[in-house]
Protein backbone atom coordinates (compact mmCIF):
# COMPACT_ATOMS: atom_id res chain seq x y z
CA UNK A 1 0.00 0.00 0.00
CA UNK A 2 1.43 3.15 -0.49
CA UNK A 3 2.19 5.42 2.57
CA UNK A 4 -0.12 8.78 2.89
CA UNK A 5 2.02 10.26 5.18
CA UNK A 6 2.57 14.07 3.95
CA UNK A 7 6.56 13.16 4.40
CA UNK A 8 6.01 9.42 3.03
CA UNK A 9 10.00 9.44 2.45
CA UNK A 10 10.58 6.74 5.17
CA UNK A 11 13.36 8.99 6.39
CA UNK A 12 11.32 11.52 8.44
CA UNK A 13 10.96 15.49 7.48
CA UNK A 14 14.29 15.31 5.15
CA UNK A 15 12.69 15.48 1.63
CA UNK A 16 9.21 16.26 0.15
CA UNK A 17 6.88 14.08 -1.58
CA UNK A 18 5.23 15.80 -4.22
CA UNK A 19 1.28 15.63 -3.76
CA UNK A 20 -1.08 15.72 -6.60
CA UNK A 21 -4.26 16.86 -5.62
CA UNK A 22 -7.38 16.69 -8.18
CA UNK A 23 -10.01 19.01 -7.47
CA UNK A 24 -13.19 17.86 -9.39
CA UNK A 25 -15.33 21.12 -8.54
CA UNK A 26 -18.75 20.75 -9.21
CA UNK A 27 -18.55 17.88 -11.51
CA UNK A 28 -19.33 14.36 -11.60
CA UNK A 29 -22.61 12.21 -10.66
CA UNK A 30 -22.47 9.03 -9.02
CA UNK A 31 -21.64 6.52 -12.00
CA UNK A 32 -18.64 9.03 -13.70
CA UNK A 33 -17.49 9.78 -10.32
CA UNK A 34 -17.08 6.10 -9.35
CA UNK A 35 -15.78 5.40 -13.09
CA UNK A 36 -13.05 8.53 -12.71
CA UNK A 37 -12.20 6.97 -9.49
CA UNK A 38 -11.61 3.09 -10.35
CA UNK A 39 -9.09 4.43 -13.19
CA UNK A 40 -6.94 6.70 -10.95
CA UNK A 41 -6.68 3.72 -8.94
CA UNK A 42 -5.87 1.34 -11.62
CA UNK A 43 -3.00 3.53 -12.31
CA UNK A 44 -2.20 4.87 -8.35
CA UNK A 45 0.71 2.11 -8.30
CA UNK A 46 2.75 2.78 -11.12
CA UNK A 47 3.30 6.68 -10.01
CA UNK A 48 3.18 5.85 -6.08
CA UNK A 49 7.28 6.53 -6.63
CA UNK A 50 6.67 9.32 -7.65
CA UNK A 51 3.64 10.81 -5.91
CA UNK A 52 1.07 10.91 -3.45
CA UNK A 53 -2.61 10.87 -5.12
CA UNK A 54 -5.22 13.17 -3.97
CA UNK A 55 -8.64 13.65 -4.96
CA UNK A 56 -11.30 15.64 -4.08
CA UNK A 57 -14.78 15.10 -5.35
CA UNK A 58 -17.48 16.79 -4.70
CA UNK A 59 -19.40 16.35 -1.42
CA UNK A 60 -22.39 13.99 -2.89
CA UNK A 61 -19.97 11.53 -3.22
CA UNK A 62 -16.94 11.93 -1.10
CA UNK A 63 -18.74 8.88 1.14
CA UNK A 64 -18.60 6.50 -1.75
CA UNK A 65 -15.57 7.71 -3.44
CA UNK A 66 -14.40 7.02 -0.03
CA UNK A 67 -15.34 3.44 0.06
CA UNK A 68 -14.38 2.63 -3.57
CA UNK A 69 -10.62 4.26 -2.37
CA UNK A 70 -10.20 1.84 0.76
CA UNK A 71 -6.96 0.61 0.74
CA UNK A 72 -5.99 2.14 -2.77
CA UNK A 73 -3.28 4.52 -1.32
CA UNK A 74 -5.40 7.37 -3.10
CA UNK A 75 -6.20 9.88 -0.35
CA UNK A 76 -9.58 11.30 0.02
CA UNK A 77 -10.17 15.00 0.08
CA UNK A 78 -12.95 17.77 0.20
CA UNK A 79 -13.19 21.02 -1.19
CA UNK A 80 -14.55 23.28 1.61
CA UNK A 81 -15.71 23.12 5.25
CA UNK A 82 -17.43 25.46 7.66
CA UNK A 83 -15.43 26.96 10.34
CA UNK A 84 -17.61 25.71 13.32
CA UNK A 85 -18.50 22.37 14.60
CA UNK A 86 -22.06 22.57 14.67
CA UNK A 87 -24.81 24.23 14.51
CA UNK A 88 -27.34 26.20 11.75
CA UNK A 89 -25.83 26.56 9.14
CA UNK A 90 -27.30 25.47 6.23
CA UNK A 91 -26.08 23.89 3.55
CA UNK A 92 -22.72 23.93 5.04
CA UNK A 93 -20.48 20.90 6.63
CA UNK A 94 -17.88 20.39 9.01
CA UNK A 95 -14.74 19.54 9.05
CA UNK A 96 -15.57 16.52 11.44
CA UNK A 97 -18.31 15.35 9.22
CA UNK A 98 -15.52 15.17 6.47
CA UNK A 99 -13.10 13.01 8.73
CA UNK A 100 -16.00 10.88 9.43
CA UNK A 101 -16.21 9.63 6.18
CA UNK A 102 -12.82 8.87 5.54
CA UNK A 103 -11.28 12.64 4.24
CA UNK A 104 -7.67 13.08 5.09
CA UNK A 105 -7.49 16.47 3.34
CA UNK A 106 -9.62 19.54 2.76
CA UNK A 107 -8.96 22.36 0.27
CA UNK A 108 -9.65 25.68 1.83
CA UNK A 109 -9.60 29.08 0.54
CA UNK A 110 -9.81 28.58 -3.48
CA UNK A 111 -10.41 31.17 -5.47
CA UNK A 112 -13.82 30.32 -6.70
CA UNK A 113 -14.74 30.41 -2.42
CA UNK A 114 -12.98 33.77 -1.98
CA UNK A 115 -15.27 34.93 -5.25
CA UNK A 116 -18.19 33.11 -5.43
CA UNK A 117 -18.78 33.10 -1.51
CA UNK A 118 -16.74 36.41 -0.94
CA UNK A 119 -14.43 34.42 1.66
CA UNK A 120 -11.74 36.49 3.09
CA UNK A 121 -8.61 35.40 4.28
CA UNK A 122 -10.53 35.69 7.92
CA UNK A 123 -12.69 32.99 7.12
CA UNK A 124 -9.97 30.73 5.16
CA UNK A 125 -7.99 31.21 8.53
CA UNK A 126 -10.65 30.07 10.70
CA UNK A 127 -11.52 27.13 8.67
CA UNK A 128 -8.53 25.52 8.13
CA UNK A 129 -8.26 25.74 12.22
CA UNK A 130 -11.27 24.08 12.21
CA UNK A 131 -9.76 21.00 9.85
CA UNK A 132 -6.34 21.17 12.02
CA UNK A 133 -9.27 20.60 14.79
CA UNK A 134 -10.95 17.53 13.05
CA UNK A 135 -7.26 16.18 12.59
CA UNK A 136 -7.49 17.10 8.49
CA UNK A 137 -4.69 18.67 6.90
CA UNK A 138 -5.51 21.94 5.08
CA UNK A 139 -4.89 22.91 1.59
CA UNK A 140 -4.84 26.51 2.03
CA UNK A 141 -5.29 28.59 -1.61
CA UNK A 142 -3.52 31.61 -2.48
CA UNK A 143 -3.00 33.77 -5.15
CA UNK A 144 -2.81 36.67 -7.09
CA UNK A 145 -5.59 37.89 -9.67
CA UNK A 146 -4.35 39.50 -13.26
CA UNK A 147 -4.83 43.20 -12.04
CA UNK A 148 -2.62 42.64 -9.11
CA UNK A 149 0.08 40.80 -11.23
CA UNK A 150 0.16 43.49 -14.12
CA UNK A 151 0.29 46.32 -11.41
CA UNK A 152 3.45 44.43 -9.73
CA UNK A 153 1.45 43.33 -6.63
CA UNK A 154 1.86 39.54 -6.61
CA UNK A 155 3.80 39.20 -3.83
CA UNK A 156 2.55 41.57 -1.59
CA UNK A 157 -1.01 40.37 -2.24
CA UNK A 158 0.82 36.34 -1.72
CA UNK A 159 2.57 37.73 1.62
CA UNK A 160 -0.68 39.23 2.96
CA UNK A 161 -2.39 36.06 2.35
CA UNK A 162 -0.15 34.09 4.13
CA UNK A 163 -0.23 36.27 6.76
CA UNK A 164 -4.18 36.37 7.36
CA UNK A 165 -5.12 32.51 6.04
CA UNK A 166 -2.57 30.44 7.98
CA UNK A 167 -3.72 29.43 11.62
CA UNK A 168 -2.03 28.99 14.71
CA UNK A 169 -0.89 25.92 14.79
CA UNK A 170 -0.54 25.20 11.24
CA UNK A 171 3.08 23.21 10.47
CA UNK A 172 4.94 21.70 8.08
CA UNK A 173 3.63 18.42 8.94
CA UNK A 174 -0.26 18.96 9.21
CA UNK A 175 -1.29 21.51 6.61
CA UNK A 176 -0.52 22.42 2.87
CA UNK A 177 0.12 25.42 0.71
CA UNK A 178 -1.60 26.38 -2.81
CA UNK A 179 -0.14 28.83 -5.09
CA UNK A 180 -2.93 29.33 -7.58
CA UNK A 181 -2.95 32.79 -9.57
CA UNK A 182 -6.40 33.28 -10.72
CA UNK A 183 -5.74 33.82 -13.66
CA UNK A 184 -4.28 30.80 -14.47
CA UNK A 185 -6.93 28.87 -13.14
CA UNK A 186 -8.85 27.23 -15.95
CA UNK A 187 -7.90 29.22 -18.80
CA UNK A 188 -5.09 27.42 -19.87
CA UNK A 189 -2.19 30.44 -19.14
CA UNK A 190 0.60 29.54 -16.66
CA UNK A 191 3.03 32.08 -15.21
CA UNK A 192 6.54 31.75 -16.43
CA UNK A 193 8.64 28.83 -14.81
CA UNK A 194 10.74 32.43 -12.67
CA UNK A 195 7.61 33.64 -11.84
CA UNK A 196 6.30 30.47 -10.25
CA UNK A 197 9.59 30.08 -8.49
CA UNK A 198 9.48 33.93 -6.97
CA UNK A 199 6.40 33.17 -5.50
CA UNK A 200 7.08 29.57 -4.09
CA UNK A 201 9.99 30.71 -2.56
CA UNK A 202 8.43 33.34 -1.14
CA UNK A 203 5.80 30.93 0.65
CA UNK A 204 8.43 28.95 1.95
CA UNK A 205 10.01 31.89 3.57
CA UNK A 206 7.54 33.80 4.68
CA UNK A 207 4.84 31.26 5.69
CA UNK A 208 7.00 30.20 8.38
CA UNK A 209 5.94 26.77 8.59
CA UNK A 210 9.95 25.91 7.96
CA UNK A 211 11.58 23.78 5.17
CA UNK A 212 9.45 20.91 5.08
CA UNK A 213 6.03 22.62 4.18
CA UNK A 214 4.45 21.19 0.90
CA UNK A 215 3.48 23.97 -1.89
CA UNK A 216 1.85 22.74 -4.42
CA UNK A 217 1.46 24.88 -8.03
CA UNK A 218 -2.12 25.34 -8.87
CA UNK A 219 -3.70 26.51 -12.78
CA UNK A 220 -3.88 25.16 -15.66
CA UNK A 221 -1.53 22.27 -15.02
CA UNK A 222 -1.46 19.83 -17.48
CA UNK A 223 0.50 16.65 -18.55
CA UNK A 224 2.98 19.34 -21.37
CA UNK A 225 3.68 21.57 -18.38
CA UNK A 226 4.02 19.21 -15.89
CA UNK A 227 7.71 18.37 -15.86
CA UNK A 228 8.98 22.02 -15.67
CA UNK A 229 6.74 23.09 -13.05
CA UNK A 230 7.23 19.90 -10.61
CA UNK A 231 11.17 20.11 -11.43
CA UNK A 232 11.02 23.50 -9.39
CA UNK A 233 12.92 23.40 -6.62
CA UNK A 234 9.94 24.50 -4.30
CA UNK A 235 7.14 22.90 -6.02
CA UNK A 236 6.22 19.83 -4.40
CA UNK A 237 3.07 18.84 -6.38
CA UNK A 238 -0.03 20.34 -8.16
CA UNK A 239 -3.70 21.30 -7.49
CA UNK A 240 -4.99 20.03 -10.46
CA UNK A 241 -8.72 21.40 -11.60
CA UNK A 242 -9.53 20.35 -15.58
CA UNK A 243 -7.15 17.79 -16.17
CA UNK A 244 -8.20 16.00 -13.07
CA UNK A 245 -11.33 15.12 -14.68
CA UNK A 246 -9.40 12.71 -17.07
CA UNK A 247 -7.63 9.72 -15.40
CA UNK A 248 -5.25 9.72 -17.88
CA UNK A 249 -4.12 13.38 -17.53
CA UNK A 250 -4.26 13.46 -13.86
CA UNK A 251 -1.89 10.20 -13.77
CA UNK A 252 0.46 11.66 -16.41
CA UNK A 253 0.48 14.44 -14.16
CA UNK A 254 1.98 12.51 -11.47
CA UNK A 255 3.93 10.27 -13.73
CA UNK A 256 5.95 13.42 -14.85
CA UNK A 257 7.11 14.36 -11.10
CA UNK A 258 10.67 13.98 -11.31
C1 LIG B 1 -8.08 24.74 -9.55
O1 LIG B 1 -9.24 25.12 -9.67
O2 LIG B 1 -7.62 24.51 -8.43
C2 LIG B 1 -7.29 24.61 -10.76
C3 LIG B 1 -5.99 24.63 -10.64
O3 LIG B 1 -7.98 24.49 -11.93
P1 LIG B 1 -7.35 24.21 -13.38
O4 LIG B 1 -6.33 23.11 -13.22
O5 LIG B 1 -8.53 23.78 -14.22
O6 LIG B 1 -6.73 25.48 -13.83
Amino acid sequence: MVNLSPHANGKGFAMRRKLIAGNWKMNGQRADGLALTREVMAGAKAVAAKADLLVCPPFTLISEIGAALAGSGVALGAQDCHAKVSGAHTGDVAAAMLADVGCRYVIVGHSERRTDHGETDAQVNAKAKAALAAGLIPIICIGETEAERDSGKTLAVVRSQLKGSIPEGATAANAVIAYEPVWAIGTGRTPTTPEVAEVHALVRKESGLGPDLRILYGGSMKPSNALELLALADVDGGLIGGASLKAADFLAIAKAAP
